[in-house]
């Protein structure tokens, strides 16, 4: 198959400007001619001048050209026109390519900062509650002393004793008693709603397991021993009063089993725990 172009006014400016003709007819080509072009000679026939006077050859050859070459530089004629139309498309699809790029990224960083602001205000909310929370225990904790404190006003107490721990020789408070002790030693906590500081003499009362009160030779009536302590007067806490220890030097003064700790003031028992000696 030959290969047919058809002369066009832009594509083909060379060709129409050199008022090119058929070499057997001498007519003149012109826009919208079918044409074929010798692959060796590059001589550039009508069609139908190729097919039937030609028979589809020259130069001793059927091969054909699918473009007119510019004779003038032997080389493919290139449309000026389209070629600067191909850079516009580039410049363009360029502006184009570059308009999105940026509208990307302006889109991906207000995408960003209003997700920080939101994470940040999410983490503010959050802490706001914990503080929240923080502040209604510590409400509550101050109407819990506050009802104590209360009951001490309503009672004409001087003293409230909320617990009572014990401990062997100089050992942690509230870590096991062994029959080996020498002395057990208690630490009072307590609330007191007094306004200014006091000595108050407590008298303790320990029973040994078997119910039998534990007495020494100091041993005032009625009571193991006496304990004179200061108390604090400060409301929002709770304090401790440590205590003189009970039992003797040999440690001998102990036996395994529960023992019943009582503190009295003012022939009034404040207090009554047990503690086990193991
Ligand atoms: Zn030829």
């Amino acid at each position: 198959m030959s290969n047919t172009i058809i002369i066009n006014r832009k594509k083909h400016t060379s060709i129409l400007a050199d008022h090119r003709v058929d070499p057997v007819t001498k007519k003149l080509l012109k826009v919208g001619d079918e044409v074929c072009v010798c692959a060796v000679c590059k001589t550039v026939y009508l069609h139908e001048v190729w097919e039937n006077t030609k028979r589809g050859q020259c130069c001793k050859q059927t091969k054909t050209l699918a473009y007119i070459p510019n004779t003038e530089y032997g080389k493919k004629e290139i449309p000026t026109v389209i070629t600067k139309s191909y850079i516009n498309h580039f410049i363009v699809s360029t502006l184009i390519a570059l308009l999105f790029f940026s509208l990307t990224i302006y889109w991906y960083s207000t995408y960003n900062s209003e997700h920080i602001q939101k994470e940040t205000a999410y983490l503010e909310v959050f802490s706001l509650k914990q503080e929240n929370q923080k502040t209604q225990n510590y409400i509550q904790n101050l109407v819990d002393k506050n009802s104590d404190l209360q009951d001490l006003i309503e009672s004409n107490k001087t003293i409230i004793v909320s617990n009572i721990s014990f401990q062997q020789d100089n050992k942690a408070y509230g870590s096991k008693i062994y029959s080996n002790v020498k002395y057990v030693y208690p630490r009072i906590t307590y609330l007191s709603p007094l306004y200014y500081e006091k000595e108050l003499k407590f008298k303790i009362k320990i029973f040994k397991p078997d119910g039998t009160l534990m007495l020494g030779t100091s041993s005032p009536m009625g009571y193991s021993y006496i304990y004179k302590g200061r108390i604090n007067t400060n409301k929002r806490s709770y304090k401790y009063l440590f205590l003189n220890g009970w039992g003797n030097k040999n440690g001998n003064a102990y036996e395994k089993g529960i023992y019943t700790f009582e503190l009295w003031l003012d022939e009034k028992r404040l207090h009554s725990t047990k503690f086990q000696v193991h």
